[in-house]
């Protein structure tokens, strides 16, 4: 039928807010949802399946950060790995001021509770200073959160020296890492990680799915009451499709880590140099780190309020975001552009595009003609 509208092509370009889930998932999930159904936890036959994909993808996951399979919690996703830790854990806490509200929340309501806390400013290239944990910490620092990459510079972190850092002050180091699994290699044990954050949904998995690394024999008090799932640390029956199709995403992403970072960051500088054509003055918050996540870009264009582009954008079927997604229906300065020093003009000029494998360098031409129709240049 033809209704006479011209058809639109959509380009999505917001996948550090959430991702489309991949074959690979889709296929190892689809089994899960009505043929093998059976609770894992059953003695009759019906647990086996679900049982062993269960155990098959703690393994998985457990491979592709380095980690044991017992130091892998299945969790809801990011926000409750977050939260588990920071309120799981004891001692004051130092958290980097740019840190996503998972953990500036969760750290907020620990100081109701009377517990130290202290945050950490970031140096105005995005980057944490792991001197920083010596400035901050004190006598009955607990636990130091920074994280692996930041969810609206793109910025990454060196977690090896941060993890050294906070060991020599004897005291525990998480990070989340929700930016940072599936898109960079992440080795829990050769950077000496205590907890890491992850959820499935930001790495092609299914969404309310992710996990925490907890280092085998670190304390955390058990964040769910019940059953014996999860070591009996977060009970209640498993959410068995999306654990599976969650591993099944990581290995598909850990397996093509060069190739797929060396796609997006061919789209990315083809992006970069063709808004730089069109608007000159633009920057690039979190690009003089000269270590930002594959195919992330935080671009300032002055005088052109994000907000409004982002809308005109999605008009011409295009999403990107103007911070955080969590955010959008903010529009108060974003924290972590507050952190890194931006000017409050700037910072309201600035846009999040970030692409994932399915782009391609024609969504990065449309992407550029539509910043050239809508700024008339
Ligand atoms: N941490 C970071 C850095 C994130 O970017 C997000 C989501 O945007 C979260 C935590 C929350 O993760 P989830 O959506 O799985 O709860």
């Amino acid at each position: 039928m033809n209704t006479g509208r011209l058809s639109q092509r959509r380009i999505y370009a917001d996948h550090a807010a959430t991702t489309q889930l991949c074959d690979a998932a889709w296929e190892a999930m689809t089994p899960f949802l009505r043929e093998n159904f059976g609770n894992p936890s059953s003695l009759h036959s019906w647990a086996r399946k679900p049982r062993k994909a269960v155990l098959d993808a703690r393994e998985i996951i457990a491979r592709c950060i380095g980690a044991e399979p017992e130091e892998i919690f299945f969790t809801s996703g990011g926000t409750e790995s977050d939260n588990w830790v920071i309120k799981g854990s004891s001692g004051g806490l130092i958290v980097s001021a740019y840190e996503h509200h998972a953990i500036l929340n969760a750290a907020a309501s620990e100081v109701k509770r009377g517990r130290d806390v202290v945050y950490a400013g970031v140096a105005a290239t995005g980057l944490f200073d792991n001197r920083m944990i010596n400035a901050m910490w004190k006598p009955g620092t607990g636990l130091v959160s920074v994280m692996a990459a930041n969810n609206e510079i793109g910025v990454r972190n060196d977690l090896k020296a941060l993890a050294t850092q906070a060991h020599q002050k004897k005291t525990l180091f998480h990070t989340d890492a929700v930016q940072a699994v599936g898109h960079i290699p992440i080795n829990v044990r050769e950077c000496g990680i205590d907890f890491l954050s992850a959820s499935a949904h930001k790495f092609n998995g299914p969404k309310g799915i992710g996990f925490l690394f907890k280092r085998k024999g670190l304390e955390l008090s058990t964040l769910i009451h019940g059953g014996q799932q999860e070591s009996g640390m977060r009970a209640g029956t498993e959410n068995v499709a999306s654990i599976v199709g969650m591993a099944a995403a990581l290995k598909w992403n850990c397996d093509h880590l060069d190739e797929h970072a060396a796609h997006l960051n061919k789209l990315k500088s083809k992006l970069v140099q063709g808004l730089v054509e069109i608007v000159p003055d633009a920057s690039f918050p979190g690009s003089s780190s000269h270590n930002q996540l594959p195919g992330f870009i935080s671009v300032s264009l002055p005088e052109h309020p994000a907000e409004g582009l982002l809308h005109m954008l999605d008009l011409k079927g295009i999403a990107v975001s103007s911070g955080a997604a969590c955010d959008s229906r903010n529009t108060q300065i974003s924290h972590v552009l507050k952190a890194i020093g931006l000017p409050a003009d700037l910072a309201t000029c600035t846009l999040r595009i970030s692409f994932g494998v399915e782009n391609t360098s024609d969504d990065v031409e449309a992407i550029v003609s539509a910043f050239k129709r809508l700024l008339n240049r």
